[in-house]
């Protein structure tokens, strides 16, 4: 019998959400809300549209390997150097290629948890020690809050050759600031590579919270990771990207690329994205406007929840959490659960969100114990 690698065999079988469509038939209602993966609600962009059409012409082609037009159109974007610029299947997939390029087996990977789901399994499968730090807790009563970034740097020593910092943090939302952040860049070791995950950036609205592009200027063990699958709106077209302030990281990062597997019509509608970025400011800030009437609504009822910097929200209901999203799921409505800690809720459009709202007070007073409006 052949058998994969033990770390392999270890991994946990990855289990999708809710498909909505599915769910909606099983409970007998016209349509689930899905408010569990963070994508924005919209349709795609007009020119995105157009530009994936005419790709799809050419698909007899192998795409360009080193997506030139786009890194062109990134390198502009960001004022960097084509070399600083690393494209990707996905900022996942940049991730797995991070871990391939730096870690080893005897080497660490350092971020905070909780946080991105992703991150231990990276680790795992690269034979790297997933160190993981925990996330200060907030004020009242606990609420998970932000990164510990004096514990992060603590927990880093010379096996450390990544260090993952999701600002703004998924699933809590909540971010860290310029001060503090540069104060932990310049601290950490010359050797140890440094990947903001800023895949929510194009949500952020506190002035304090600071850009990873401006931050590894002069920092060469600094590198900023970023996605066209949430504000930009191409979930489904798997691409993201990597900026790197020294170009042989960036170098390192496309050698371990899987040949090819940026697609031509996800670099296509890349290109068209960022051609349209007036019209995605837009309705981030539409995402945004909606993330404040939701929170203001949760607070409302009774519940708990840190001020969020990305296109979702978390509360932090602890023990409920399974019970919560169970029976949010028999009312239609789809979120994602991190049994035992928390339930985070993608920001939806004003509708689905009041289909959510509606729901939680429906089964808040059960599950919860709080919450139902006056
Ligand atoms: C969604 C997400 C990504 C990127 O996802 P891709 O779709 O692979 O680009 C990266 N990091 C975090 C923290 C995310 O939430």
């Amino acid at each position: 019998m052949v058998s994969p690698r033990p770390a392999v065999s270890a991994l946990p079988v990855y289990r999708p959400g809710r498909n909505p469509a599915d769910l909606a038939r099983e409970i007998g209602v016209p349509r689930a809300v899905k408010l569990a993966s963070n994508e924005v609600a919209f349709p795609p962009l007009p020119a995105v549209v157009a530009a994936v059409t005419a790709a799809v012409g050419e698909s007899n082609r192998y795409p360009d390997n080193g997506a030139a037009v786009l890194t062109t159109a990134l390198a502009q974007r960001y004022g960097v150097d084509p070399g600083q610029v690393a494209t990707g299947c996905g900022a996942v997939t940049l991730l797995q290629q991070v871990a391939q390029a730096y870690s080893e087996p005897g080497t660490s990977m350092v971020f905070a948890w909780r946080s991105f789901e992703m991150y231990p399994l990276l680790a795992q499968v690269a034979g790297a020690d997933a160190v993981q730090v925990s996330l200060t807790a907030g004020a009242e009563g606990g609420v998970a809050d932000t990164h510990d970034l004096d514990a992060l740097l603590a927990a880093i020593d010379e096996r450390t050759r990544v260090v993952l910092v999701c600002n703004p943090n998924n699933p809590t939302g909540t971010a860290v600031r310029r001060a503090e952040l540069e104060r932990f860049l310049d601290a950490v070791p010359a050797s140890t590579l440094v990947v903001l995950d800023e895949a929510y950036r194009e949500f952020v609205t506190d002035p304090d919270v600071p850009d990873g592009v401006v931050l590894m200027r002069g920092r060469p063990n600094v590198a900023v990771l970023r996605t066209f699958s949430k504000a930009w709106g191409l979930a489904g077209l798997r691409v993201g990207y990597l900026l790197a302030e020294d170009p042989a990281v960036a170098e390192a990062v496309r050698k371990t690329h899987v040949p090819f597997s940026v697609s031509m019509v996800a670099q296509a509608a890349a290109v068209a994205a960022l051609a349209s970025e007036d019209e995605v400011r837009r309705r981030v800030a539409e995402v945004t406007a909606e993330r404040t009437r939701l929170t203001a609504a949760l607070r409302e009822r009774g519940h708990v929840l840190a001020d969020s910097q990305a296109n979702f929200v978390w509360l932090p209901v602890g023990e409920r959490t399974a019970a919560l999203a169970a029976a949010l799921e028999a009312r239609a409505v789809i979120t994602r659960p991190f049994a035992g800690e928390g339930l985070r809720v993608t920001v939806g459009t004003p509708e689905e969100d009041d289909v959510f709202l509606e729901a939680l007070d429906a089964v808040a007073p059960e599950v919860l114990g709080v919450g139902s409006p006056a």
